[in-house]
């Protein structure tokens, strides 16, 4: 304790002098920040969980999604084996002031979300456990953990994670909201959430649930993304899914051609319309890039049943694919169809929110037409992947309490407008940055409906989006009055 003491205060005074005399520029007074506090975080937790080189460092700097966040060189990593690490991380980070990112699944599209240059990075790599407990009935899960893992470990109880509908994806997406085959029936995947530890930015370690005295700390979460805190520890409802053996689903991949694509977006926007029944399940991605390949777009389409019911799917069914893999399948196959874990280019998403209707689908898918054929040469692919949130996606857990988002009392679909860049590139171009903005002003959502944070460009103020918009900033000022987390942590804008 005294060597931390010592530490620390011969660290202030070097804080003090060198920012009063030295230091003029902002990258200066964030890499003295950050060294100062790897610094005091390797005092206090010592060197095998920090690292400032070595493979791990190597693998975890190269290990996001996204190739634009794997050029970044964090001053150290911390990787915590508890939530005590973290909040010995937090306070130092707080103290000195040091810019920081946390990493837990790492497949951010926005860039600096999950990773740093000249700051702290907090790797989850080494808190990766799930466990089921009966009694209770809830899933515990460290926020290390890939969603494809945890589901494995818990289906041989028969139960599952309201997981994402990739298996490499990571516990990062509760804190967007988390949308999954099964949410029609159970809910955005944070609403599964029954109570997370939680570290506030001064180190403070908190449990948050939807009836205790931090409830509006619960509810900021569940789709405030990394604004409010970081969470250490899910406890969550499961949804009583059947093991692997269990084929109580039927559906697939349907592969279409590009002449598909008119069809393909008018069927979406019936389907957003019309389809109120939550046992169906489904996601279309839709290729601008090569409109004449025979296997351009793909459908996955799902019914809790023994088929698939032509008054939800027919419109799906009846254009022509190039081909089609449908069978019974246990949700837990479901939720191991899409991988989701290449690497090795930089990657893009841009979000709308369209209500069901022809003509604002193909006005926008247009739009994305005109787009990428003006940037052909600087994108490798780009898709519009459309996500239904039915009414019963908010209700089917409303008794948990509410999330950020806040239900628009419409059913609609989640946009992402999904680029990918060549091999090599590792920052976006300017000219193509500008042209998506311009995208995403022109196919812009319908009015009064939320954008989905976790598919969204950095540039866009999701928040302000969220009928809720008051009562999150409210809740932002009572929880980080400095303003830290904005101020020294890349995420999404307009607290
Ligand atoms: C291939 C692919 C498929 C996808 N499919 C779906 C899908 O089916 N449904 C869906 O809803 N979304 C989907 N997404 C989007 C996904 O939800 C987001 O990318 C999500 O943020 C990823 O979480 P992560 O933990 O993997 O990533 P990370 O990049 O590690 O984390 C995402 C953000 O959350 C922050 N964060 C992570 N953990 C914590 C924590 N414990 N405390 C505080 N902040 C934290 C990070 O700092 C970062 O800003 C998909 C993304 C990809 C790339």
């Amino acid at each position: 304790m005294l060597h931390r003491w010592i530490f620390v205060s011969i660290a202030s005074l070097v804080t003090a002098t060198t920012l009063g005399q030295e230091i003029t520029s902002n990258s200066t007074k964030s890499t003295a920040a950050s060294s100062l506090a790897c610094g005091a975080i390797r005092h206090d937790l010592g060197s095998s969980i920090v690292e400032s080189s070595g493979s791990e460092y190597n693998a975890t700097t190269q290990g996001p999604w996204s190739l634009f966040n794997s050029v970044n060189q964090p001053t150290c990593i911390v990787y915590p084996r508890s939530a005590s690490h973290v909040q010995a991380a937090m306070s130092s980070i707080f103290q000195f002031g040091s810019h920081y990112s946390v990493q837990a699944g790492a497949h951010s599209a926005m860039v600096g979300w999950n990773s740093i240059n000249d700051g702290v990075l907090i790797s989850f790599a080494h808190m990766t456990n799930t466990s089921y407990n009966q009694q209770s009935d809830t899933i515990t899960v460290q926020p290390g953990v890939h969603w494809g893992d945890a589901m494995a470990t818990v289906e041989p109880f028969g139960v599952s994670v309201i997981a994402g509908r990739a298996s490499d994806i990571g516990t990062g997406l509760l804190l967007g909201g988390g949308i999954s085959f099964v949410s029609p029936l159970y809910g955005w995947s944070a609403d599964s959430i029954k109570e997370m530890d939680v570290v506030l930015v001064t180190g403070q370690l908190v449990t948050a649930t939807a009836t205790n005295k931090y409830s509006d700390l619960f509810r900021a979460l569940k789709g405030g993304a990394n604004r409010f805190g970081i969470v250490t520890r899910y406890e969550l409802y499961p949804a009583h899914t059947g093991t692997k053996d269990q084929k109580n689903w039927f559906g697939g991949i349907i592969v279409y051609p590009g002449s598909s694509s008119v069809a393909l977006n008018n069927a979406s926007a019936r389907y957003i319309r019309e389809v109120t029944d939550p046992k169906a399940g489904l996601i279309v991605i839709l290729n601008t890039m090569n409109l004449t390949a025979v296997d351009a777009n793909t459908v996955y389409l799902f019914y809790k049943g023994a088929n698939l019911p032509t008054n939800i799917f027919g419109s799906f069914l009846s254009i022509p694919s190039t081909s089609t893999s449908l069978s019974l399948l246990s949700y837990y196959d479901i939720s191991n169809l899409i991988a989701g874990s290449s690497r090795g280019n930089g990657q893009q998403f841009g979000a709308s929110s369209w209500i069901g209707d022809e003509g604002t689908f193909l006005k926008g898918y247009n739009h994305l037409i005109n787009f990428t054929r003006a940037f052909e040469t600087e994108l490798l692919t780009s898709d519009m992947i459309i996500s239904p949130i039915p009414l019963s996606q908010w209700t089917a857990r409303s008794s948990r309490g509410v999330n950020a988002i806040g239900d628009p009392g419409v059913p609609y679909a989640a946009i992402n407008f999904h680029l990918i860049y060549p091999a090599g590139v590792t920052t976006i171009p300017t000219d193509v940055d500008a042209g998506f903005k311009l995208l995403l002003s022109q196919a812009s959502s319908s009015p009064g409906l939320p954008l989905y944070i976790n598919e969204c460009d950095a540039s866009q103020n999701v928040f302000n989006t969220y009928p809720t918009f008051a009562t999150l900033q409210k809740t932002y000022a009572k929880y980080d009055p400095s303003r830290f987390n904005v101020e020294h942590t890349a995420g999404p804008i307009g607290l």
